[in-house]
């Protein structure tokens, strides 16, 4: 990897970097440059992933994820808060264990709680298994009263990529909600994920949920259908034991890098740093959040001085409803209307085709200005489209210009929330080209001119009217806090 790199190296500044545009001087390349560079990036990344391990907010290893973070901007010196922010309500899985029997038949499949999955007693919850095929209005008619007091194992295809995570998280709401309406005791989905895989997927009701559901390796959960297929009845026994509790603080990490002429003016890149815990959060989203904290580095080691502040930051309870930067733009609320564009990161380390402009369009030529230097990396098509399902949510529903970062698929679905996300799957060569862009677009954002206001409140709710944001908000779990006036920019 080590050999790719400086090869990359030595070809980037002649054949990669075109002639930087007028006013933005050679800043950006040479940041770009230096993000391609060996720097201590990778090796945050090992200890982030290989020594702290998985993350989950509200764990041990997330608050020493927080210390050390910030003492690694400090030790870049990076100016560096670690600001508090309130978590609803506080999940994690200490054990999931469940027997499948009927007629002969005994097995054990590993299973994984969903978060926010209720517990069951400590001797566990014995109730009929029955095959709910896909969890659809029709499978659930075809059931009828035999999902009463019962598991629904839920059928998955087989996931690749990521249109096939956006379909379990459009799909999961439907399914649950009606497996809870048709009295199920509990819902037992069959891991999408190849290699027998285990991965943490919401509960689509989040914190509200009030039922035991969990994910079953794949291998088990054919055969427990195979065998329900054939006219087998089975029991399953469940003990799922889950810490819960009330709201807890959490805290995000904020790096700092004052402007020199517009220092009120806010550029913010950001990154998670919390993960879920089955793996170790490499892709989702360790990769991203050391680019994030490199690039504050590499900016303070070149002594590059931006017009615009920037904040580098490392959110914190993103997997539990996006949290942390929900926290964010409650405790800056004075400072939105000066917030210019705020970037996410958090599609692992496939290559960036493009950025996702949230339905902003005048972001686009912006970008593009932002990228001239790089366009040897491209190209890179912009998609004028709002996403939910990261950190970029709050800032775009309080007006402020956001940007998601667009790349490809990659490794990144199979190894989504699972026990596989760990540091060898990280494409450490990609990455490097990936932070090269981010440093680019962080840079251009915070160089050259633009005006970027704030939307209105009337304006937040237009993109909610000509987009598809309403039905991503139900996916994601948000749309009820912003029809209560909870989150969400309002007049
Ligand atoms: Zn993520």
């Amino acid at each position: 990897m080590h050999r790719v790199i400086s090869a990359l190296l030595l070809l980037l500044p002649l054949s990669m970097l075109a002639a930087p545009l007028p006013g933005q001087s050679d800043a950006a390349s040479r940041l770009a440059a230096a993000m391609l560079g060996d720097t201590p990036m990778v090796a945050d990344l090992r200890v982030l992933t290989d020594q702290i391990g998985g993350r989950a907010t509200g764990t041990a290893a997330n608050r020493r994820a927080v210390d050390w973070a910030a003492q690694r901007f400090r030790d870049a010196g990076v100016e560096v808060r670690t600001e508090p922010f309130e978590m609803p309500g506080l999940w994690l899985e200490r054990s999931a264990r469940v027997t499948v029997r009927g007629d002969g038949v005994s097995f054990a499949p590993r299973v994984a709680a969903l978060p926010f999955s209720a517990g069951t007693p400590r001797s566990g919850l014995i109730a009929p298994l029955v095959a709910a095929g896909a969890g659809g209005e029709e499978d659930f008619k075809a059931l009828a009263a035999k999902a009463r007091g019962a598991f629904v194992l839920v059928e998955t295809p087989e996931l690749f990529d990521l249109d096939g995570l956006f379909r379990e998280y459009t799909e999961s709401g439907g399914i649950e909600r009606r497996a809870i309406a048709a009295g199920a005791a509990g819902v037992v989905y069959m891991s999408s994920r190849p290699n027998n895989g285990l991965a943490r997927h919401n509960a689509a009701l989040g914190l509200g949920n009030r039922h035991p559901m969990m994910m079953m390796e794949r291998d088990a959960a054919a055969r427990a259908l195979r065998l329900l297929r054939q006219g087998k009845s089975l029991l399953m026994t469940a003990a799922l034991d889950v810490q819960s509790g009330p709201a807890y603080q959490s805290h995000n990490v904020i790096g700092e890098i004052r402007g020199n002429t517009r220092p009120d003016e806010i550029v913010v890149i950001g990154a998670h740093l919390d993960s879920w815990d089955l793996g170790t959060g490499a892709l989702d989203n360790g990769a991203n959040a050391m680019m994030v904290l490199d690039l504050a580095r590499q900016i303070r080691r070149l002594g590059l001085r931006p017009a615009r502040t920037i904040r580098f930051a490392l959110w914190n309870g993103e997997e539990q409803n996006l949290n942390g930067s929900y926290g964010y733009t409650g405790s800056h609320a004075a400072e939105l209307d000066r917030h210019v564009m705020a970037s996410s990161y958090d599609i692992g380390t496939g290559k960036i085709t493009g950025f996702f402009t949230g339905g902003r369009g005048e972001l686009i030529p912006i970008l593009d200005r932002a990228l001239a230097p790089l366009r040897g990396l491209g190209p890179f098509t912009h998609l004028n489209i709002p996403i939910v399902g990261t950190d970029n949510y709050d800032f775009m529903m309080q007006g402020v210009a956001n940007l998601v970062a667009n790349q490809e698929s990659a490794n990144y679905g199979p190894n989504y929330h699972a026990r596989s996300d760990e540091f060898d799957k990280v494409d450490l060569t990609q990455l490097r080209l990936n932070a090269a862009i981010a440093a680019a677009v962080t840079w251009g954002f915070a160089t050259l001119e633009l005006e970027l206001p704030r939307q209105s409140a009337q304006q937040v709710d237009s993109l909610i009217k000509a987009t598809d944001l309403a039905d991503q908000m139900r996916s994601f779990g948000v749309w009820d806090a912003w029809v209560a006036g909870k989150r969400g920019r309002r007049p």
